[in-house]
C-alpha cells in the first residue's frame, strides 16, 4: 500500500519535470513548488516523516518559494523600468531576456538597486529547487527500491541553507570588479573543468572525500574578489593588499583569506559539520592549493613535479591536486578555438585596463597590457609553448603515474568495476580516506559498476585529444599571427610616411617662404589602406568547419576539456551573459574595428 502511494508520488515527480522541460520559467518554478508540496503531503499521509525532517522539508519548500517569488518580481521590475515598451505576450521570454541583459547593462540604463544581486543568483535559485526535488525524490525513490547508499546520505554534511548563502556571497564577491576575465563564470569555468579532470584521469579514485571536496572548493574561490589588476601592479601601486601581504603572492592571499572570512559567519559556513581534523586538513590543502595558482611560482611548480615523476616513491598528494588547480585554470588554450579566444579576448581587455590606469598614473605599461602595440597572437603562441603546453604534458604524466597502478590492482583483484578504495601512492590513509565510497549502481543482471568507474578511465585519449586541440589552437593564432604582423608593418609604414610627409610640408613651407614661388610638395601619398585583417569579433567565429555545431552540441566521444564547457559555452566570458552561436561569414575589418570590438 505504501509502495504504491510512493510509486504514484515518485511518478507525480517524474510527470512535474517533464512540465519543467516544456514549461516557461515561471510555470515551470510552480510546477516544481506544486511537486515539492504534494510529495510532503504525501509523505504526511504515510505518516513515516520525521518532525525534524518535516520541519525542515517545509523550511526548505519557504525558501524556493521565496526564491521564486523575489525572482518573478525582480523579473516584473526590471520589465517595468526599462522594457515597457515590449509587450511580454508579442517578444519571447528568451529575447526579453537578452535585451534587458544585453543592452540594459551596457547603455548605463540600469541602475542597480543596492541590494540587488548578481543575475547569477536565479542559478542559486535554480540549484535549490533541485536540491530540494532531489530530497524528495530520493526519499519517496528509496521506498521502491531505488535506493542510494544509507551513507552517500549521511556523509553530505554541508548545510544546504549555508552553501547557497555562501555561493551567493561568491557571486557577489566575484562581480565586485567587473572583470571582463577573473569574474563568476572563470570561477564556475575552473571548477568544472577541475571537476572534470578528477573524472576523466580516474585521479578522484586516488583522493579522498574530504581531498575532493578541497579541490572543489578550491577552484571555487581560487580568484574570489580579484581586482582585475595582476600582483605586480598591486605592488606597483603599493596596494593596501600588497602591504598586507608583503608583496607575496598578493592576490591569492587575499581570494583564500576573504574567502573564508566569508565562513566565519554562521550562515555562510559550510564546513560547520567538518571535525577539526577534517577542518585543518582541508584548510591546509585549499591554501596550498590556490596559493599555487600564483603564476610566478610556475616554473618551479613544473620543476619540482617533474622532479617527483622521476623518483619512485609516490606523489605528493597537495602538489598533485595543487598542479590539477594551476592546470584547469590556464586550461581553455585545450579548449574548442571559440571558447579559447573569447577567454583570451577577455583577457586581453582586462590587461589593456589595467594598461589604461597604467597609463593615468604615469607607470609603465606591463607586458601585454598596451592596448595598441599587445601583439596578442603572438603572445598566445609563446603561452602555449612554454605554459600551456608542458603544463598539460606533466599533468597527463602525473595522472598516468598515479592512476595506472590504481587500474592495475582494480582489474587484478576483480574487485566491482574497479571500485574498492585503495591505498594511495604515499600509503597514506587518512580518516577521511576510510570514508571514501565509490559511486555503485545497480544493474539489472545483480551485477554492479561504477560511474565513472577506473574502468572507464582511457589516460591514452583524453592526453591525445588535449594535445590535438592545443596544437589546432596553436596553428590558429599562427594565422593570425601571421596577419597581425602585416597590420603591424602597415601602422609602421604609415607612421614613416606621416613623417615623410610632415618633412615635405615643412620643406615646401621652408621653399615657398625663401622664394616667395609657390612649388607643392611631391605629393607623395600614404599607400592605401588595402591590407585588411581577418578577424574574430566575439560574436563571430573565424571561419570554421565545426565550430557552429560545437556551439550546441559537442560530441559525446570526445574526451576533451570541451566537454566540461556545456554549461559556459553559450556564455560571454565578459559578461556572463548567454550567447548565441551562430555561423557566420568571416568578417574583413580594419585594424581600427578590430580595436573598437575588443574593447567593447
Ligand atoms: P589566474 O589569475 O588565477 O586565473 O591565473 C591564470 C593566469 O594565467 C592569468 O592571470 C594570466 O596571467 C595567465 N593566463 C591565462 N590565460 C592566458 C592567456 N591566454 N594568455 C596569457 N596569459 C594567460
Ligand atoms: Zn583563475
Amino acid at each position: 500500500m505504501m509502495g504504491a502511494r510512493a510509486m504514484e508520488t515518485t511518478r507525480e515527480l517524474e510527470s512535474t519535470s517533464i512540465k519543467y522541460q516544456i514549461g516557461g520559467h515561471a510555470e515551470k518554478m510552480w510546477q516544481r513548488l506544486k511537486g515539492i508540496l504534494r510529495c510532503l503531503v504525501k509523505q504526511l499521509e504515510k505518516g513515516d516523516i520525521n518532525v525534524v525532517d518535516l520541519k525542515k522539508n517545509i523550511e526548505y519548500a519557504a525558501s524556493v518559494l521565496e526564491a521564486v517569488y523575489i525572482d518573478e518580481t525582480r523579473k516584473l521590475l526590471d520589465t517595468e523600468d526599462e522594457l515597457s515598451d515590449i509587450q511580454s505576450d508579442s517578444v519571447p521570454l528568451e529575447v526579453r531576456d537578452w535585451l534587458a541583459s544585453t543592452f540594459t547593462r551596457e547603455m548605463g540604463i540600469v541602475k542597480r538597486r543596492p541590494e540587488e544581486k548578481p543575475k547569477f543568483r536565479s542559478i542559486v535559485h535554480a540549484v535549490q529547487a533541485g536540491i530540494f526535488v532531489e530530497r524528495m525524490y530520493r526519499r519517496t525513490s528509496s521506498m521502491v527500491g531505488l535506493a542510494y547508499p544509507a551513507e552517500v546520505i549521511v556523509t553530505f554534511k554541508i548545510p544546504v541553507p549555508n552553501l547557497i548563502s555562501f555561493a551567493e556571497a561568491l557571486e557577489v564577491g566575484y562581480s565586485k570588479y567587473k572583470n571582463p576575465y577573473h569574474n563568476l563564470i572563470h570561477a564556475a569555468d575552473v571548477t568544472q573543468t577541475v571537476h572534470y579532470i578528477m573524472i576523466h584521469t580516474g585521479i578522484m579514485h586516488w583522493l579522498t572525500e574530504l581531498e575532493i571536496l578541497a579541490m572543489i572548493f578550491a577552484a571555487a574561490v581560487h580568484d574570489y574578489e580579484h581586482t582585475g589588476t595582476t600582483n605586480n601592479f598591486h605592488i606597483q601601486t603599493r596596494s593596501d593588499v600588497a602591504i598586507l601581504y608583503n608583496d607575496r603572492s598578493v592576490l591569492e592571499n587575499h581570494h583564500v583569506s576573504a574567502a573564508y572570512r566569508l565562513m566565519q559567519e554562521e550562515e555562510m559556513n559550510i564546513l560547520a559539520n567538518l571535525t577539526k581534523d577534517d577542518w585543518r586538513e582541508l584548510r591546509s590543502l585549499v591554501i596550498e592549493m590556490v596559493l599555487s595558482t600564483d603564476m610566478s611560482g610556475h616554473f618551479q611548480q613544473i620543476k619540482t613535479m617533474r622532479h617527483t615523476l622521476q623518483q619512485t616513491e609516490g606523489v605528493d598528494k597537495a602538489k598533485a591536486m595543487s598542479l590539477i588547480l594551476h592546470a584547469a585554470d590556464i586550461s581553455h588554450p585545450a579548449k574548442s578555438w571559440e571558447l579559447h579566444y573569447r577567454w583570451t579576448m577577455a583577457l586581453m581587455e582586462e590587461f589593456f585596463r589595467q594598461g589604461d590606469k597604467e597609463a593615468a598614473l604615469g607607470l609603465q605599461f606591463s607586458p601585454l597590457c598596451d592596448r595598441k602595440s599587445t601583439l596578442v597572437a603572438q603572445s598566445q603562441i609563446g603561452f602555449i609553448d612554454f605554459i600551456v603546453e608542458p603544463t598539460f604534458s606533466l599533468l597527463t604524466d602525473s595522472m598516468e603515474k598515479i592512476v595506472m597502478p590504481l587500474i592495475e590492482e582494480a582489474s587484478k583483484s576483480e574487485s566491482p568495476a574497479f571500485g574498492t578504495p585503495s591505498q594511495n601512492s604515499l600509503g597514506a590513509v587518512s580518516n577521511a580516506e576510510a570514508q571514501r565510497r565509490p559511486s555503485f549502481k545497480s544493474t539489472s543482471d545483480g551485477g554492479t559498476h561504477t560511474e565513472n568507474s577506473l574502468a572507464t578511465v582511457d589516460l591514452m585519449s583524453f592526453k591525445d585529444n588535449l594535445m590535438k586541440i592545443i596544437q589546432a589552437n596553436k596553428e590558429r593564432w599562427k594565422e593570425l599571427a601571421v596577419e597581425e604582423e602585416l597590420v603591424k608593418n602597415v601602422g609602421e609604414q604609415e607612421k614613416d610616411q606621416g613623417r615623410n610627409s610632415t618633412d615635405a610640408q615643412l620643406q615646401e613651407e621652408t621653399t615657398r617662404t625663401q622664394n616667395e614661388s609657390s612649388q607643392g610638395s611631391d605629393g607623395t601619398t600614404c599607400p592605401p589602406r588595402s591590407i585588411v585583417l581577418q578577424v574574430v569579433s566575439f560574436d563571430t567565429p573565424l571561419s570554421d568547419e565545426s565550430n557552429s555545431e560545437k556551439c550546441t552540441n559537442s560530441d559525446p566521444n570526445q574526451k576533451d576539456l570541451t566537454d566540461a564547457q556545456q554549461e559556459t559555452q553559450n556564455t560571454d566570458p565578459l559578461n556572463g551573459e548567454p550567447k548565441h552561436c551562430k555561423k557566420t561569414e568571416d568578417k574583413v575589418k580594419s585594424t581600427e574595428q578590430k580595436e573598437a570590438l575588443i574593447q567593447n
